[in-house]
């Protein structure tokens, strides 16, 4: 088993590179036939979903318009602290448009339904979420996302744009932390 040492912690292989862009791959032509070839505007969450998004684009199938932008973020901790500050870098009206939100991972979900509930407000027709991992133990409210890659267990999880402390987002598999 692949183990990567980060920081002061090990961490083992848990998705494989293969098995996250075969995943991928099929994630993209599934959300496009959702959207029926009206491309969505999707909004990236900084800094985690940056590979996710980027590799999705490609799988869409469509020419899609994408935005970056940033909410609060774990600040370094392994827990989530549930708070969600301010969003911050969208500088398109989102007023009338479908949104699909990319995000890295959805764990208790406060981060997606705050976001929600902000872009709906702004105006959104329609905001629908794509998350690479989902950690479905872990997740605090009604509407899960609409898009999933994998569903995985309430474990600490780097790799693919998630990171330890800054640390490991460019290792191309998901690596848990090691038991
Ligand atoms: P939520 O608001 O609890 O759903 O958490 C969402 C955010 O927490 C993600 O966008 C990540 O930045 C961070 N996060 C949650 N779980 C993990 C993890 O296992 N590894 C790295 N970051 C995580």
């Amino acid at each position: 088993m692949k183990e990567v040492k980060i920081h002061d912690k090990i961490f083992v292989e848990h998705l494989s590179r293969e098995v996250v862009q075969a995943r991928v791959a099929g994630l993209g032509p599934e959300i496009a036939a959702n959207y029926g070839g009206q491309p969505p505007l999707v909004l990236s969450v900084l800094n985690g979903a940056f590979i996710f998004t980027a590799d999705l684009m490609r799988t869409l199938g469509m020419d899609a318009e994408v935005a970056f932008i940033r909410v609060s973020s774990y600040g370094g901790g392994m827990t989530s602290s549930g708070k969600v500050r301010q969003l911050l870098g969208l500088d398109i009206p989102v007023a009338g448009r479908k949104v699909l939100i990319v995000e890295d991972i959805v764990d208790t979900g406060h981060t997606v339904h705050w976001l929600r509930q902000e872009l709906s407000a702004q105006g959104a027709a329609e905001v629908k979420v794509a998350a690479l991992l989902f950690k479905k133990e872990a997740f605090q409210h009604d509407q899960e996302p609409e898009f999933t890659g994998f569903v995985i267990p309430n474990e600490f999880v780097v790799g693919y744009g998630l990171d330890y402390n800054q640390l490991g987002r460019g290792l191309d598999a998901i690596y848990k932390l090691k038991g």
